[in-house]
């Protein structure tokens, strides 16, 4: 509202409120000294009456959104019986007494009395004016009707000048002119009947008398007014005070109610533009009708750019269907309201999430149904679920799906499949073949790189249906979709390895890598994710076992293999407590007269079920799970033990030694210089007499802390020998760094010695090799008389093989020593009897 016309307004109301208070003092004064025809006590008993029971009856005149009271007619019968003065007491007696339904306080009381008594009173005013006095009820028709008119339009038009001006009766914004008219229709229609009524009831009084006619109509006010709250307290009293308001009432309670309304609407509008959230007034069709700031700052839009466009444009086709088909259902009434996550489009083009409530609305005048969107920005709150979700779902490190999501999908190709069997798939499993030493020798910056660089390369080599995800350290897995057979697969395996053979370059070095792959062709049989994904890692598995860098495609036998092996691990658990292993032990022999020095140890697992299983078999699964550690000091301690009680049994000069496999799980533990020691002083073996075997690979795999640690077993006094010479990677450069005692000849040179020249060259360099470095030689596998023919001629000074012995029980050795080993005597003679060749036919 504009505060001239606010200054106006209260101009006014206080001009009213004093003209009010003159009226009803001037006409108490003017009554008091006139002292009307009958007294004072006519006009107190109609303003009783009036005020007592007049309010409580009212009749709302059809299509009109108004009221007669017959308080009203009681006003115009006090002018017309008593003259203005009267009338005005009346009216201020009236609207007092109906006011105090609504309000107990004092200055609202008085100013509503002051606003009627100035209005009754220039109504009179103008009655005075046109017909110099009381009107003449008894004259001609026509001139009674123009005399109606005049009071009727006076009254009105005074009436509504008030409400317009100090009641708010005047729109906001609207002219106070147009408001004044559109009040006056109203009030004159209601006052008419009023007027008819009460020239019915002075009439009436003309005729049978004042009293009578007030009596009789008090009578029927009383019975109507008893009908009316019968009625009401059938509706379950619902607004009682309503049914039962009366009189001053139609134009007052209209007022009130009107007041209340714009009030309200103000407060609306202004809770509606300073909303914190965006809400808007919209057709049915789309169209913005009315928006507040928030949504302009949430859209981007300033007011007048929405108003002249639609919600459908500006929200994201994505959601558009739902949004539209929702607002369907509420426009049909079947939803009181409805609420959405949905994106809108903001001006600069990017979308904006939001929650958005709509709910449909009539409005007042046209009953058009309109919709209210309420429409909170979730933005954040959405972008930041978004993000969970991204991390829940992704490697941190490159980007890539992770598990979860690759099973997610891999399930989807599955079922896929299943539906339609064309529609194949393969899942690829890549596993880096030197990671770890190149994380430990470069650093982990240089390693995360590595793996960030792999990905990009593996996401450029793949089409865009295809995952690719990253499921461990250096495990990568790619799904492959829609191919047709397993060949598609090989070659993008082909491909991947061709692109990660081309140099890294990290941290300005050159990173060479190199991956082992496994495929896992897709088939119906598959029922679970985890198998395909198991199936591809054990593909892995072999193309790393079978030399790295390469690529194998699982088969059904892969799966027995990997099978039996998992089998095989958890029966070796507890095989040690169950006693299931034991110990073989295989001569090792002089070559030049045969006499027996030593033997090796070879461990042996009996199985409940499956019978003897070869340390081929078992050692390779125990390294894998560590059980080696456990296994490997039990045959320590078993293969000590056995040589001391022999070497007290049998005695001999030099005394028999023992051979002891170590493998590389072994060979690393920190503490194994420490469980020798012990072992030893345990079976209290003389340490000289106990050799501990290490392949070549295992010595090379680290050589600085390798060349320790046999010095540290050689400081304990045992002996050293390397296992299986001449198949590893021959440094022999560094040979002479370890503390070696023995070399063994790998089995397969002395093998292929006799047929191939080559193979006798190396038999020779490697007898060559020991002899310059103070070293022994033992030639592993001699099966024939030709082989230690020929070993013999070469100057090897051991052998060991089926050709003296396969590797025997306790009881077998036993014998062997006895029988090599003469008695007492014959050793007191120095006669050492040669062990006898026992596959010699
Ligand atoms: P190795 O240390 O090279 O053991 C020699 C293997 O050659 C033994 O096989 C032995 O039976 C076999 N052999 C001996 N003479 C001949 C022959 O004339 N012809 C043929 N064809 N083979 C011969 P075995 O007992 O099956 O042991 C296999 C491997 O298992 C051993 O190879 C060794 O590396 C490992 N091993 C055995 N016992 C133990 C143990 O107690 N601890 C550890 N860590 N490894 C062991
Ligand atoms: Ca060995
Ligand atoms: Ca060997």
């Amino acid at each position: 509202m504009s505060t001239a016309k606010s200054r106006l307004r209260t101009a006014l109301t206080i001009l009213i409120a004093a003209t009010g208070a003159g009226a009803v003092l001037f006409s108490l004064l003017r009554l008091r000294q006139d002292a009307a025809p009958d007294g004072l006590f006519p006009v107190l008993t109609l303003a009783l009456c009036a005020a007592g029971l007049g309010t409580q009856v009212r009749i709302k005149i059809p299509r009109l959104d108004a009221y007669v009271t017959l308080s009203d007619a009681l006003v115009f019968l006090a002018l017309f019986r008593f003259g203005g003065e009267a009338a005005v007491l009346v009216a201020a007696a009236t609207v007092l007494c109906d006011r105090l339904h609504f309000t107990r306080n004092l200055p609202s009381l008085l100013s509503s009395a002051a606003s009627a008594a100035t209005s009754t009173f220039l109504a009179s005013l103008a009655v005075r004016v046109a017909f110099g006095g009381a009107v003449e009820l008894q004259g001609p028709p026509a001139l009674l009707v123009g005399a109606l008119v005049v009071v009727t339009l006076a009254q009105s038009a005074a009436r509504s000048l008030v409400f317009t001006v100090c009641e708010g009766g005047a729109g906001d914004g609207e002219g106070l002119l147009p408001a004044w008219g559109r009040n006056l229709f109203w009030t004159s229609s209601a006052y008419f009947a009023a007027v008819a009524a009460s020239t019915f009831l002075a009439r009436l009084a003309g005729l049978v008398g004042f009293y009578p006619t007030l009596g009789s109509t008090a009578v029927i006010a009383v019975a109507h007014i008893g009908t009316g709250l019968r009625a009401s307290r059938r509706r379950g009293g619902r607004a009682k005070k309503t049914a039962a308001r009366g009189e001053s009432d139609v134009k007052e309670s209209k007022a009130a109610s009107d007041a209340a309304a714009q009030e309200n609407e103000g407060l609306f509008r202004s809770a509606f533009d300073h909303a914190a959230i965006g809400m808007a007034l919209v057709s049915a069709k789309g169209q913005w009708l009315q928006v507040n700031r928030s949504l302009c700052e949430i859209l981007g839009y300033n007011e007048a750019e929405l108003l002249t466009t639609t919600f459908q444009k500006l929200t994201h086709p994505d959601d558009l269907g739902t949004a539209l088909a929702n607002i369907k259902q509420l426009i049909k009434g079947k939803l009181p309201v409805y609420q959405m996550e949905k994106r809108y489009l903001h001006r600069q083009g990017h979308a904006v999430w939001v929650l958005w409530s709509v709910s449909p609305v009539r409005e007042r005048g046209s009953r058009a149904l309109h919709l209210i969107f309420q429409i909170q920005d979730i933005t954040d709150r959405k972008r930041a679920e978004e993000r969970l979700l991204h991390d829940a779902f992704h490697d941190a490190l490159t980007g890539l799906p992770n598990r979860s999501l690759f099973v997610d999908h891999l399930k989807l190709a599955m079922a896929r499949m299943q539906r339609n069997a064309s529609q194949m798939f393969a899942v690829i499993f890549l596993d880096l073949d030197r990671f770890k030493i190149i994380n430990d020798s470069l650093g982990h910056l240089i390693g995360d790189q590595l793996l960030v660089g792999i990905a990009r390369r593996l996401e450029a080599c793949l089409r865009p249906g295809d995952t690719v995800a990253r499921v461990g350290g250096d495990e990568f897995t790619i799904l492959l979709e829609d191919i047709h057979d397993a060949s598609e697969a090989v070659m993008v395996a082909e491909r991947l390895q061709q692109e990660l053979s081309v140099p890294f370059h990290l941290g300005g070095r050159e990173v060479f890598t190199t991956a082992s792959i496994g495929i896992a062709p897709g088939t119906v049989e598959y029922t679970q994710p985890e198998d395909v994904l198991r199936d591809a890692d054990t593909a892995m598995y072999r193309a790393k076992s079978a030399g790295k860098a390469r690529h194998e495609v699982f088969d059904k036998e892969m799966h027995t293999v990997a099978m039996n092996l998992l089998q095989m691990e958890t029966d070796l658990r507890g095989a040690i407590d169950r006693q299931e292993f034991f110990i073989q032990y295989q001569p090792i022999v002089a070559l030049d007269d045969f006499t027996l020095r030593g033997f090796e140890a070879l461990v042996r697992w009996q199985h409940p079920t499956r019978g003897l299983i070869s340390p081929m078999d078992f050692i390779p699964v125990a390294e894998e799970t560590g059980q080696i550690v456990m296994i490997g000091q039990w045959a320590l301690t078993e293969a000590c033990r056995q040589m001391s009680r022999w070497q007290r049994r049998f005695p001999s000069d030099p005394p028999l030694f023992i051979s002891v496999n170590l493998s590389s799980r072994q060979f690393t533990q920190p503490d194994l210089t420490a469980q020798v020691r012990r072992i030893l002083a345990e079976t209290r073996l003389d340490p000289r007499c106990l050799k501990l075997e290490i392949t070549e690979s295992v010595v090379m795999e680290s050589i600085d802390s390798a060349t320790m640690l046999l010095r540290h077993l050689r400081e304990l006094g045992v002996q050293l020998a390397i296992d299986d010479f001449g198949t590893g990677y021959s440094s022999l450069s560094y040979l002479h760094r370890f503390p070696i005692d023995t070399l063994k000849v790998d089995r397969s040179f002395v093998m292929r010695m006799v047929d191939n020249n080559e193979n006798i060259e190396i038999v020779r360099t490697i007898l060559m090799l020991a002899q310059n470095l103070g070293m022994d030689v033992v030639a592993e596998g001699v099966e024939t008389k030709d082989q230690l023919a020929l070993l013999r001629k070469l100057g090897c000074e051991n052998g060991q093989g089926y050709y003296f012995s396969r590797p025997v029980s306790v009881g077998g050795a036993e014998k062997i020593i006895a029988e090599t080993n003469a008695a007492p005597a014959a050793t007191a003679n120095g006669n050492v009897k040669p062990m006898r060749p026992t596959l010699v036919a």
